[in-house]
């Protein structure tokens, strides 16, 4: 396919980038900004996802909210400073948007997006290229950014799925609720293996078991029965997808003892307050390379998000569960990144390729245009042949980035067989969970258990009195927005004082 893009002022060549979303956008403008020329491949309107309704770059498919503005007390409010003090242009056009929301950076989403495109189109390094790349980018595009999100066009999908093998771009989001692990229970929950098998990299204590009685058992059943599901839209409706993998509520309506042989099973597990198996256990299974986030094993569902944060809340162990996230199933395209990426976003097997947004398995608008911002800085430093190490994993950026491209456990220590909703086989499904499991990977929003943990937890305020519970947890987290700022104002610095030796095209 011949490019179709202006002679550009600068020598260099030019770096591709597919998809003008939150992610594509973003990526186009840091390019931009190192001086780098672009070209940016939009297939809308010649050819529209199934949400979209518009032409214009960064459309907002659904709410217009980038969430909670915060930056002392919320993960994506720190996300949002960062990207600010990164020059981001997805964040200098929903501030110059906004709306009155509260504490949230809620946007007008038409002014929001013809600011976005306006800025991108009147970029004379950017030259937007309204056509689908219906296929791998030919071989002449030496550094091409991937993207094209959740609802990436079936060719581009198909040939993507082909060159990371089978199994490697999921096309739903079977997702189970994640837990911070300081919020269960250690005094009902306890940790074993089923068996206490050990496993190839296992302890035999790999896993949070949370027990239940018979009558706690069947009151969660019929709360599971009775709990307000969320409906699939029309385009999401007709999915191979349940051949694989049930949502729990579903096992349930198959019988009040499906989720009792499934992924409730108690065999193998000893309670130790009453050394005997339970009449059910939920096994929670580290999530995390930083052991702050645990997933609950096999428990994907269409529960309303109220819903599961009420009903979950009556497992044993998990009363005061904080999530930081909570499940669900819809369409979805995301890469097996952790497996597939290099640090800097770049296909392992295809480096001319990098990926960016929610293809590469982060959630929502505003993690998508980070992972955005970061591939178009990763891609920009590599056309100028200058390195740029990744930001600090104690920065929103760097968790983020982390999560995706190493910080979350492929395999898991006592894994078995377990089948992904394709039937393929997984890598290191849990023992214990739904033999039809999701693989492990799952997209996640920016949140503080990405973040490696204080080396030392505030204990006092200011005035030196002890700090309680609630405010622990805030002094908590408002000490590692300030450490990320710190950290990530020296990563800036890094990029400014890069020696530059620009490789330039022939
Ligand atoms: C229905 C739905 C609702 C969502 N609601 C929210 C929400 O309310 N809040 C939230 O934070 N997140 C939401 N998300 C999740 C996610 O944040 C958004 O999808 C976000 O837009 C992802 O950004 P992105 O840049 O990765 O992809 P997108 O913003 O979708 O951008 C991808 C672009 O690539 C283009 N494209 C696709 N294939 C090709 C091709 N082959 N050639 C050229 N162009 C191509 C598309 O037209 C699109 O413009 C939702 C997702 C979906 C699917």
């Amino acid at each position: 396919m011949a490019a179709r893009y202006k002679p550009c002022m600068s020598a260099t060549n030019p770096i591709h980038v597919i998809g003008a979303g939150l992610a594509g956008s973003e990526a186009a403008h840091q390019i931009a900004s190192a001086g780098v020329p672009v070209v940016l491949h939009e297939m809308r309107p010649l050819r529209m996802t199934e949400a979209h309704k518009t032409e214009r770059c960064a459309e907002l498919v659904c709410s217009n909210s980038f969430r909670s503005d915060d930056w002392e007390n919320n993960a994506v409010g720190l996300l949002h400073e960062e990207m600010r003090r990164c020059g981001s242009l997805i964040l200098a056009a929903g501030d110059r948007h906004k709306l009155p929301a509260g504490g949230a950076l809620a946007v007008d989403r038409d002014a929001f997006a013809a600011e976005v495109t306006a800025r991108l189109t009147e970029n004379p390094l950017i030259t937007l290229a309204r056509e689908e790349i219906p296929d791998l980018p030919p071989g002449d595009w030496m550094s091409v950014i991937v993207a094209t999100g959740p609802l990436t066009s079936p060719g581009l999908s198909a040939a993507i799925a082909k060159a990371t093998g089978e199994g490697s771009l999921a096309f739903f989001d079977a997702i189970a609720p994640v837990i911070h692990r300081d919020s269960v229970d250690t005094s009902i929950a306890w940790f074993q293996s089923r068996y206490g098998k050990t496993g190839p990299a296992g302890t035999g204590a790999d896993y949070l078991n949370c027990p239940m009685t018979k009558e706690q058992y069947n009151a969660f059943i019929d709360a599971l029965l009775a709990g307000e599901k969320t409906s699939f839209k029309d385009w999401e409706a007709n999915t191979p997808y349940f051949d694989g993998c049930l949502p729990i509520e579903v096992m349930a309506e198959r019988g009040r003892d499906t989720l009792r042989y499934g992924p409730m099973k108690p065999v193998g597990l000893d309670d130790p307050r009453t050394g005997r198996w339970p009449y059910a256990v939920v096994q929670l299974r580290q999530d995390n390379a930083l052991g702050t986030l645990w997933n609950m094993v096999g428990f994907q569902t269409k529960l309303k998000h109220a819903e599961q944060v009420r009903i979950f809340r009556m497992i044993p162990g998990l009363e005061n569960a904080e999530f930081a996230r909570l499940g669900g199933l819809h369409r979805n395209t995301y890469l097996n990144s952790p497996k597939l990426l290099d640090p800097s976003l770049r296909l392992k097997v295809l480096p001319r390729l990098r990926f960016a947004g929610q293809i590469t398995g982060c959630e929502g608008y505003v993690e998508s245009a980070a992972i955005g911002l970061l591939a178009g800085r990763f891609a920009a430093a590599e056309a100028l042949g200058r390195s740029l190490p990744p930001p600090p994993p104690t920065t929103a950026l760097g968790a983020l980035l982390n999560h995706i491209t190493g910080g979350h456990i492929l395999v898991a220590p006592s894994g078995a067989d377990d089948r992904a909703p394709s039937g393929r086989l997984d890598e290191g499904e849990p023992d214990g969970a739904n033999k039809n499991a999701p693989r492990s990977f799952q997209p996640m929003n920016i949140n503080y258990g990405l973040l490696p943990d204080l080396e030392a937890a505030p204990q006092t305020d200011a005035s030196g009195k002890k700090l309680k519970g609630p405010e622990r947890g805030k002094a908590k987290k408002q000490a590692m927005s300030r450490r990320a700022l710190a950290d990530l104002a020296q990563w800036i610095d890094l990029q400014q004082h890069a020696p530059s030796s620009a490789r330039h095209a022939s």
